[in-house]
């Protein structure tokens, strides 16, 4: 279960009571309304139109990638809607941010235990099945775990092919 920081108890009192979705359980888009209904958002096409956009991308967009994915459909969305809406999904558990250090932070709506293979390079993000998430140890009892992730990094195909050629072609001119 993600909660966002900013999320106050009410929210975490609320989301504890809701139905969380199981793993490997696709939200329905009505269900997904449902459950931003239930925790005080106003469900509107835009703010389900961002979700089902999530739920079909698998290149875990930026809020700029999902603002260009939807405004086709909604020419008319601005992006701080996007952002508010992204925002409500990360609340409520449907949709998990994927914080990247100073990079955009990106979204994720797989209800599937994953990890994540991110590319350096071109910080492209695949999704990796593992077969054990990692348990909280005694060492985080004291923390306050709001969730977890495992991410595998180096180079993606693409560009270690990249990397192979420029190294040849700077081998030459040596
Ligand atoms: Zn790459
Ligand atoms: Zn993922």
């Amino acid at each position: 279960m993600i909660i966002d920081k900013s999320a106050g108890i009410d929210t975490f009192v609320s989301l504890r009571n809701m139905n969380m979705a199981k793993p490997s359980e696709t939200t329905s888009i009505e269900a997904a309304g449902n459950r931003l209904r239930n925790a005080g958002y106003r469900v509107t096409r835009q703010r389900l139109s961002v979700y089902a956009y999530l739920q079909t991308s698998q290149s875990h967009p930026t809020v700029d990638d999902i603002y260009t994915g939807v405004r086709s459909e909604y020419p008319n969305i601005s992006p701080a809607t996007v952002y508010r809406s992204v925002g409500s999904l990360v609340d409520v558990g449907l949709v998990k941010p994927i914080n990247l250090g100073h990079a955009a932070t990106r979204y994720d709506a797989s209800p599937d235990e994953h990890a994540h293979f991110r590319c350096i390079a071109c910080n492209g993000i695949t999704d990796v099945h593992i077969k054990d998430t990692p348990d909280a140890t005694d060492q985080l009892k004291r923390f306050e775990i709001i969730g977890s992730s495992v991410e595998f990094y180096g180079f993606c195909s693409a560009c270690n092919r990249d990397r192979s050629t420029n190294s040849a072609t700077h081998a030459e001119s040596n």
